[in-house]
């Protein structure tokens, strides 16, 4: 059984999840770095924890899939015992006007974005309940708040995931779980990469702090709401934005 400190994040080839991981690592973590079609990417990601003196496994799971989460969380546990962090960061965008949106694009932004968070939180919950510890991570969005045109099912994800994190965080803070969520505005990654440059203009205009957000602003707040620091916060809401959006 592992002493050290068991991270998941699930996304973690990538972007925000790969500074996640990142931030989080040292001697006494061990960071599993899920991802779903990058395994070279997960790769470097184990090495850049592992390059800050921290252990590191990568994971191939679809946190959609209700079978695959299960068997990678009893793997885990199998292996180290313990979850003591989950950070829920994997996400995708499919956009479209509500009009014209597939129901493809619909179901596969909620199984991913939500569905996901539910399916590894169901995963990690009777174990750390078991322990009495645990710390719980969700990255929602902005947008989730304020909605975006062309993002009705994202926005309607990152909604539910504030709803689900306040839900459980009632639900289990008695065995000392906390569960929070992040809400990055305008980060930089190959998730935004997409927007075209005359709409990131537009968005930076409605940015105070004028500059667009780099994934180590959002992973610095959730590494302290993982922390024991953050042990009396739980069902909060941490807008990472740059005063786009002030809640
Ligand atoms: P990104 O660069 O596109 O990375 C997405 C990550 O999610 C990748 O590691 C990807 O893994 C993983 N992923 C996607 N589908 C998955 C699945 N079914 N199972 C497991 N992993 C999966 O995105 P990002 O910008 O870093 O976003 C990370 C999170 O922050 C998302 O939840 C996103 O909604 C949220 N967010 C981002 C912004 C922003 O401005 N960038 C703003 C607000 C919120 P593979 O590469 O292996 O497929």
């Amino acid at each position: 059984m592992s002493e050290q400190r068991v991270v998941v994040v699930t996304g973690a080839s990538r972007g925000i999840g790969r500074s996640i991981a990142v931030e989080m690592a040292g001697p006494q973590s061990h960071i599993i770095v899920n991802y779903n079609s990058s395994p070279e990417a997960a790769k470097q990601t184990s090495a850049l924890v592992e390059s800050r003196g921290g252990a590191s496994t990568a994971m191939q799971f679809n946190v959609a899939d209700p079978t695959a989460v299960k068997a990678a969380f009893k793997q885990i546990i199998d292996a180290h015992g313990r979850v003591d962090v989950l950070v829920n960061n994997a996400g995708i965008a499919k956009d479209n006007l509500l009009a014209l949106m597939k129901t493809g694009e619909w179901d596969d932004v909620l199984d991913t974005n939500l569905k996901g968070a539910f399916l590894c939180s169901q995963a990690v919950i009777k174990p750390m309940m078991r322990r009495h510890y645990g710390r719980i991570v969700n990255v929602t969005s902005v947008v989730g708040v304020i909605g975006n045109a062309g993002q009705c099912n994202y926005s309607a994800a990152k909604a539910g995931i504030i709803g689900l994190t306040r839900s459980l965080a009632r639900e289990i803070i008695s065995r000392n779980i906390t569960v929070n969520a992040v809400a990055p505005g305008f980060i930089e990654t190959e998730m935004t990469l997409a927007i075209p440059q005359k709409s990131r203009e537009a968005l930076l205009s409605q940015i105070p702090a004028a500059r667009y957000g780099a994934p180590q602003d959002v992973a610095a707040a959730v590494a302290f709401l993982a922390s024991d620091a953050a042990g009396y916060i739980t069902g909060q809401v941490i807008h990472v934005n740059g005063g786009m959006f002030m809640g």
